[in-house]
């Protein structure tokens, strides 16, 4: 096992490694930018190292100066969170050839993964069901109207480097197609250095389910149910569940048994999420996440695991603690990501926090770097806590949401809390009956 482990990100999930490297007895390091030198994941490290100026290019994502940090602290291996440098493989390469340890999936894994067209090629020869649509890439506007016709209307054109919902245009008629194709064509080139597109028929009503899966890379895999992520604002992820309000045992056994041995298969080593939109009882992969997402708390929950311990575990080598048979559900959990944001626009609101209290008692997990007196920089990710929730049931875990959301106080700033007060009146959040259009639709009557 490592003696110590850098941790190359900041805020809540910086906290959340930190957290399972002093329970594993193992020490940490934090890196920090400028704007972070006040920040609780530098207080609660045992070392911190300041790696450079605010802007992330220059500290958070500035692999000479991770890799300068590890070798001045003697960190054997590198815990990435999400987000930064976490699914970068030219990151994990030189992390290798400095005979350091990437805590997460290899560089071709996350290299496969992260070309959405080879993605999803690997993954229909490994049996999952992906969405229908072009053969790969999509070379030029009659090729893509030609797969128009042939899928049927609507189609969305999406980019092979795609993420954050950019370089995804939607296409309801062959007229459309034309601007559709060259507007996703530019803005992929744009975003990402790589205007390669392709084409998939449009679903309109569908759920986000995903499948948290964990490999030890050694061909043995498990699957923990899914996590319905339906509830989103521009294709941003506000309000997450586990169970999934519309799946039931059968379904998660049998999707969660072809996405296990797929990544079975390809001798995947630790976390990992397959995202499906899923409709009328049919699953259709969009892609996969080579990393700890931000709202694994609630698979957590419901199956009384700590991923982060088993990324670390499988990383040193040591086999998973868990086998399938072991893994049962338990209860409902409740994620809500809080952000510095002023309603009706979402527009960032840093600054200082003047009062901060953190909800408690049964069933209440508050991830924030939070506290009285900390002042919010406005270079990062405006996500300043998740508060999960945990019961019996889904009823039971609304009830406690709506609880702890009364003991939260966050004073000094605004934050997104009002808008999760106003869902949990609504009747199909109560229900669960809600997709992934819910939210906007919800937000342009509410909120517009
Ligand atoms: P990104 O990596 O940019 O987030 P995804 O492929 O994960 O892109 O898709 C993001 C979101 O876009 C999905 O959660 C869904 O809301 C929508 N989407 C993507 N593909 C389709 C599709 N074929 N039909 C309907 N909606 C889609």
């Amino acid at each position: 096992m490592f003696d110590k482990i850098l941790i190359a990100n900041r805020g809540e999930i910086a906290l959340r490694v930190i957290r399972a490297c002093r329970e594993m007895g193992i020490k940490s390091v934090a890196v920090h930018s400028t704007a972070d030198a006040d920040a609780m994941h530098v207080r609660m490290a045992d070392e911190s190292v300041c790696i450079g100026p605010p802007p992330s290019p220059e500290s958070y994502l500035s692999i000479p100066a991770i890799i300068s940090a590890c070798e001045i602290t003697g960190a054997q291996a590198i815990h990435p969170g999400y987000g930064f440098l976490s699914e970068n493989a030219g990151f994990v390469q030189i992390v290798e050839d400095h005979e350091l340890t990437f805590i997460g999936p290899t560089a071709e894994h996350i290299r496969t993964m992260g070309d959405k067209i080879t993605a999803k090629e690997t993954m229909k020869q490994l049996g999952v069901p992906v969405v229908p649509g072009s053969d790969g890439g999509v070379p030029d506007v009659e090729a893509a109207k030609a797969i128009g016709r042939e899928f049927g209307y609507p189609v969305i054109v999406k980019a092979t480097a795609g993420g954050g919902g950019r370089g995804m245009k939607l296409a309801t008629s062959e007229e459309e197609m034309e601007t559709a194709f060259r507007t996703a064509r530019s803005e992929a080139k744009a975003a990402f250095g790589n205007d390669e597109v392709y084409i998939e028929k449009y679903l309109g009503k569908p759920r986000h389910i995903e499948i948290q899966v964990f490999g030890d890379g050694k061909g043995n895999a498990v699957h923990l149910g899914e996590r319905d992520c339906s509830l989103q604002r521009r294709h941003q992820k506000v309000f997450e569940e586990a169970p999934g309000p519309a799946i039931d045992a059968e379904t998660r056994a049998k999707i969660g048994k072809i996405c296990a041995d797929a990544v079975a298969r390809i001798n995947y080593i630790g976390a990992g999420t397959i995202e499906f939109l899923y409709e009328d009882g049919e699953f259709y992969f969009i892609e996969m996440n080579t990393r700890l997402q931000v709202e694994h708390p609630v698979t957590e929950a419901i199956f009384g695991v700590d991923l982060v311990r088993e990324q670390i575990r499988v990383a040193a080598g040591l086999p998973m603690s868990f086998s399938q048979e072991e893994l049962e559900v338990h209860g409902h959990s409740i994620e809500i990501r809080i952000n510095a944001e002023k309603l009706p626009n979402f527009s960032p609101s840093p600054g200082k926090v003047t009062q901060y209290h953190a909800p408690g008692g049964l069933g209440v997990r508050m991830d924030s770097a939070l506290y009285a007196g900390y002042s919010i920089p406005p270079y990062y990710d405006s996500l300043i806590g998740k508060l999960v929730v945990y019961g019996r049931d889904r009823p039971e875990a609304l009830a406690r949401l709506d609880r702890a959301l009364g003991e939260l106080i966050v004073d000094g700033i605004n934050t997104t809390v009002p808008l999760f007060n106003a869902l949990l009146a609504e009747p199909d959040i109560l229900t669960g009956d809600y997709n992934i259009h819910w939210l906007e639709r919800w937000l342009e009557t509410n909120l517009g």
